[in-house]
């Protein structure tokens, strides 16, 4: 059995705040605000895997009302999240996600991204994609006021 899930998220950015994504720190002029990290791909993972899954969103499992996910590393979800789909009797397939970024480039950080979220959630480099995309200088994100993320899991149960 196959399942496929997606996710987005979008957050603002600001200076005075650092920017993570996909648990690698990117050196940035510019931050990500948010309750834990503000890591926006890491964020789009989640709910991915989370809606493959059937099992709800990351706000259910880590509402920012909770001060315990104050300031906390994004990639500690995804660990959850990962032993959550283990615990289901699911295995993950693979990942595709798109960071969507006006500025910084993000280019020479993407392998890095994508061995930490390989090594996060206990997959083999070859079931992860991470792209990275602008808009254009056009919106909210071309005029740097912001980022986002979107993700794409499938998630596979052998029959028994
Ligand atoms: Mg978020």
């Amino acid at each position: 059995m196959t399942r496929v899930g997606i996710g987005y998220d979008v957050h603002k950015l600001e200076k005075g705040d650092l920017l993570y994504i996909g648990g690698i720190h990117i050196s940035s002029d510019v931050g990500s605000v948010g309750h834990s990290d503000g890591d926006a791909l890491s964020h789009s993972i989640a709910d991915a895997l989370l809606g493959a899954a059937g099992l709800g969103d990351i706000g259910k499992f880590f509402p920012s009302e909770d001060d315990t996910w104050k300031d906390v590393r994004s990639t500690v979800f995804l660990e959850n999240i990962a032993r959550m789909i283990k615990k289901s009797g699911f295995s993950i397939n693979n990942i595709d996600a798109t960071i969507i970024l006006q500025e910084p480039k993000i280019g020479d950080y993407i392998d890095k991204i994508k061995s930490s979220l390989a090594t996060t959630m206990d997959l083999d480099h070859s079931s992860i994609s991470i792209k990275a995309t602008t808009t254009d200088r056009m919106g909210a994100i071309g005029e740097g006021l912001g980022w986002g993320a979107m993700a794409v899991a499938s998630i596979i149960k052998e029959p028994l």
